[in-house]
């Protein structure tokens, strides 16, 4: 198991953080570690380009709702702009400058050929009829095409979003451009998504806790697992996990959760959310709120729904062995350091759920070459992936007696600070 070493107290301990502010302490650290010129950390700290739009929308009863949209491009350097569209109420400029900045250093932690960015939309798509988000998504994808190109930038689904939306944002892009499916990823097979990619962040959690799991001391087999999310991430994770053979004692949707210690029954529990909506209430176990969930005793806590659930109030009472960070910054940097004072390691969001970004890639280009990979081929060059990213994590956190998250972090920003300098565009 890696050293795991006390971090400094933070310096913002008095004030919270946003969410840019929380991912450029990490960024911070590791270019300290590099020893970076300041005008070097300047630069990956700082988005490269920011666009804000307005997102004008006829609704069904006639009305015009006007929506914020953003699309952050953090660095390029590495090659197009990637990263997912995220419909939500929270997806502010900020929160999208700090998926955009996560973007830049899980594709260069993966060694995919990819800058970073993010998208979002700040609506509640629950509450949005089919036509009012096909509308929305064409106004959007309209309003910030002159940013996109398959070798510019390339949005993919994120929360809120799915492959229906990927399918409106390719035909909105193409009624501009002309047919380009490789303008984005996680389209629907039919339309030239690829198989296997809306089970890929799924399955990379599964990959990286079996590769974690002989580290960690632990038989992926008896381990008891609890999962908090049950939408595309959550899901494949708990069914690859499943199959995996492990044991899934929790899961949780928005209105709750369900916990059963002896294991519940993957399929059974999709078979109840898929005729009442929700998983909460489903009596193959205990009902657990959300809070709950993350604080039961398990050996594997996945979080997988979104940002900042586990906090300095709650990181105390955490009861897992370890913790593999499925959604993209599920944990707040107090949080952090706590678990990292307990002990608990943490596998980072950079490396955990990586699986989503690497399918894309494979699906950008089988889109570039107008070819299609069998289901087999996605899933073992998924694997190479991620496993090699593992490996690479491990070894610097073992090394340098530094955490999981600060490796990753490490090898993302030295990576991209190299080609940076190797580009001699500053
Ligand atoms: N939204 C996913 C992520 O945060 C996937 C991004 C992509 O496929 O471009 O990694």
């Amino acid at each position: 198991m890696a050293t795991i070493t006390s971090r400094p107290p933070t310096p913002f301990a008095n004030r919270s953080l946003t969410p840019f502010e929380e991912v450029n302490y990490f960024v911070d650290r590791a270019a300290d570690r590099l020893n970076l010129a300041d005008g070097l950390r300047e630069m990956l700290r700082r988005t490269w380009r920011e666009l804000g739009v307005q997102v004008p929308v006829r609704m069904d009863d006639g009305r015009i709702e006007v929506f914020n949209g953003y699309r952050v491009q953090h660095n390029g350097a590495r090659g197009p702009y990637k990263g997912g569209v995220r419909y939500h109420p929270l997806a502010d400029l900020d929160e999208v400058r700090s998926l955009a900045s996560l973007m830049t250093w899980k594709n260069a932690l993966l060694n995919l050929p990819f800058g970073g960015a993010k998208g979002g939309v700040q609506c509640d798509p629950t509450r949005l009829s089919e036509g009012e988000l096909n509308r929305l998504t064409r106004r959007y994808t309209a309003n910030i095409e002159h940013l996109l190109s398959p070798h510019r930038d390339i949005p993919a689904p994120d929360l809120g979003t799915n492959a229906q939306v990927m399918a409106w944002m390719m035909d909105a892009y193409g009624q501009i451009h002309g047919h380009s499916p490789a303008i984005v990823t996680g389209k629907p097979v039919e339309l030239g998504g690829s198989l296997g990619r809306e089970a890929a962040t799924g399955r990379g959690v599964s990959i990286i806790l079996k590769e974690a799991a002989e580290d960690l001391e632990m038989d992926p087999k008896s381990a008891g697992i609890v999962i908090q999310g049950f939408g595309n991430v959550g899901y494949w994770a708990a069914h690859s996990l499943d199959q995996m053979g492990c044991k899934i004692i929790a899961v949780s949707d928005v209105n709750g959760g369900v916990y059963n210690p002896s294991g519940l029954d993957v399929a059974r529990l999709v078979k109840y959310r898929d005729r009442n909506g929700t998983i909460a209430d489903c009596t193959e176990g205990d009902c657990v709120s959300n809070e709950e969930m993350l604080e039961l005793p398990c050996d594997v806590l996945v979080p997988a729904a979104i940002d900042n659930v586990i906090h300095a109030e709650n990181a105390p009472r955490i009861r897992a062995n370890v913790i593999l960070e499925a959604a993209n910054h599920p944990i707040t940097i107090d949080a952090d350091a706590i678990l990292n004072d307990r002990r608990i390691p943490v596998l980072p969001d950079i490396l955990v759920n990586g699986g989503g970004v690497t399918v894309s890639y494979f699906e950008w280009t089988q889109n570039l070459q107008e070819f299609h990979w069998e289901e087999s081929r996605v899933n073992e060059e998924l694997h190479k992936v991620m496993v090699t990213a593992y490996d690479s994590v491990r070894q610097k956190a073992h090394a340098d007696g530094i955490t999981y998250r600060e490796a990753a972090f490490e090898i993302g920003v030295e990576r991209v600070a190299n080609v940076v300098k190797l580009r001699g565009f500053v």
